[in-house]
C-alpha cells in the first residue's frame, strides 16, 4: 500500500498519465470534456465490444460507432476515446481521438483492406535473436516507421556470445540493416542492456515486434515484473478467457511507459508501406538520386550509382535485393487497395502524427527540464 507522501507533487496529477495520457491529449479532448464524455484509453478489444481504462476505472464499451463498415475507424488497443459518462454495460464510444501513429496490416481477403493493430505507439522494439535474418528486420523496421512510431532493434540473448568483439560484430552486421535505427543488445538471463530498453520504453508506448522465439515474451516479462507474470498464471488456471483485467493488451510499466502487446501484432506483414521502405533503404535512396537517369531501375544501366556502390563494396547486393523485393511485394498490396481507402489513411494520420510527434516532442522537453 502507498500512503500519500511529501513527493506526491512528483507524481502526474491525472489518473490516466500511468496509460500514457499527456498535454496532447488533453488539449484534443477538451471539446469532449466540455460535453462531459469521459476520456479513455482501449487496452483490449473482444468482437465488437473494448475495454477502457477511465479516471472512474474499467468500463466496457460498445466500439461500432461512427462509420462501422471502415475499417480505419473501427476502436483498436491503444485508441484514445471518449466515452458516455455513465450507463449500463457496455456503455458507447463516442468519438476516436485522431490516431498519432498505427500499425495496420493488410486482411486476407482478395481485395485487401487495412486492418488496425494497435494505435498510439511511440516505440517499435523490433525484437532480432543471433540467428538474424537480415530481410526479417528490413521488413519490420518499414512497418515500424510507416506506423509513424520509432523503430528500435533489440538485438536479444546477447548472453550466448560471451565474447565483445563477436558481438559488436553482430551489431554492426544488424546496422547496415537499420540505417538511423539504434540496435541494443540485451540479455534477460544475464541483464546486460536492459536499462537501456527500459529507459525507451519508459516514455510513451511500445510495441514489441519480431519473429517467433526471439525473446519477445521474455522481455515483455521482465519489463512489466513479477506482479503481471503472476496475473498471467492466474488467467491459465481460470481458463475460461473470461473478460476481466488480467487479458488487457496494454499495460502500464512499473517503470513508467505503456506496452501494447495484441496477438495480431507479433506476425505483421507490410501494408502500404512505401515510405516506410524508403527509410529503411535511405542509403539506396539516396544513392539513386545520383544515378544518371532518374528513372533508373538499377538493373544495368549506364551511369547507375546503386550498382557502383555494389561493385565498390560499399552496399551489399543482399541490400539492394531485400529493397527490391520488398518495394515488389509493397506494390502488389497497394495494387489490390482501394486507392480510397489509402488517400484516406494518408490524411487521417500522417498529418496528425506529426502534429501528435511534435506534441509529444514538447512533451518531452518538458520531462526533460
Ligand atoms: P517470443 O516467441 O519472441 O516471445 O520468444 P520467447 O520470449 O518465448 O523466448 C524464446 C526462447 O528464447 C525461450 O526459450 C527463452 O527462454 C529464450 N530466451 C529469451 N531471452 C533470452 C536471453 O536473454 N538469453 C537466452 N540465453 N535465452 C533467452
Ligand atoms: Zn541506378
Amino acid at each position: 500500500m502507498h500512503l500519500s507522501s511529501p513527493s506526491a507533487s512528483s507524481v502526474p496529477s491525472h489518473p490516466l498519465a500511468v496509460y500514457g495520457w499527456d498535454a496532447g491529449w488533453e488539449a484534443e479532448f477538451a471539446a469532449h470534456a466540455e460535453q462531459g464524455l469521459l476520456p479513455g484509453r482501449v487496452v483490449r478489444v473482444d468482437r465488437g465490444l473494448c475495454d477502457v481504462v477511465t479516471p472512474a476505472g474499467d468500463v466496457r464499451a460498445d466500439t461500432e460507432f461512427v462509420v462501422p463498415r471502415d475499417p480505419m475507424k473501427v476502436v483498436c488497443t491503444g485508441d484514445w476515446v471518449a466515452l458516455d459518462p455513465e450507463g449500463g454495460d457496455p456503455r458507447y464510444v463516442r468519438t476516436l481521438l485522431p490516431r498519432r501513429t498505427a500499425f495496420v496490416r493488410s486482411t486476407s481477403s482478395k481485395r485487401s483492406e487495412g486492418q488496425i493493430l494497435a494505435a498510439n505507439v511511440d516505440h517499435a522494439l523490433v525484437a532480432v535473436s543471433l540467428a538474424v535474418d537480415l530481410g526479417r528486420v528490413e521488413r519490420f523496421l518499414a512497418l515500424a516507421w510507416e506506423s509513424g512510431a520509432q523503430p528500435l532493434v533489440v538485438l536479444t540473448k546477447a548472453d550466448l556470445v560471451p565474447d565483445p568483439v563477436g558481438l559488436a560484430y553482430l551489431v554492426q552486421d544488424v546496422e547496415t540493416a537499420a540505417p538511423g535505427v539504434p540496435v541494443l543488445p540485451v540479455s534477460a538471463t544475464t541483464g546486460t542492456g536492459l536499462d537501456a530498453v527500459a529507459a525507451v520504453v519508459s516514455g510513451g508506448t511500445s510495441v514489441l515486434l519480431g519473429q517467433s522465439g526471439t525473446g519477445k515474451s521474455t522481455l515483455a516479462n521482465v519489463l512489466l515484473g513479477e506482479d503481471v507474470m503472476r496475473v498471467h498464471a492466474a488467467r491459465d488456471v481460470d481458463g475460461k478467457g473470461r473478460h476481466t483485467t488480467t487479458t488487457r493488451n496494454l499495460l502500464a510499466l512499473p517503470g513508467g511507459g505503456v506496452l501494447i502487446d495484441t496477438p495480431g501484432l507479433r506476425g505483421v506483414g507490410l501494408w502500404d508501406a512505401e515510405s516506410g521502405v524508403g527509410q529503411v533503404f535511405s542509403e539506396i535512396e539516396e544513392l539513386a538520386e545520383r544515378c544518371r537517369f532518374h528513372d533508373c531501375a538499377h538493373a544495368g544501366e549506364p551511369g547507375c550509382a546503386v550498382l557502383a556502390a555494389i561493385d565498390a563494396g560499399d552496399l551489399p547486393e543482399r541490400r539492394l535485393e531485400s529493397y527490391r523485393k520488398l518495394m515488389r511485394e509493397n506494390q502488389r498490396i497497394v495494387a489490390k487497395t482501394d486507392a480510397r481507402l489509402r488517400a484516406e489513411i494518408r490524411r487521417d494520420w500522417k498529418r496528425r502524427g506529426a502534429e501528435g510527434r511534435a506534441a509529444m516532442e514538447a512533451k518531452r522537453g518538458r520531462w526533460r527540464a
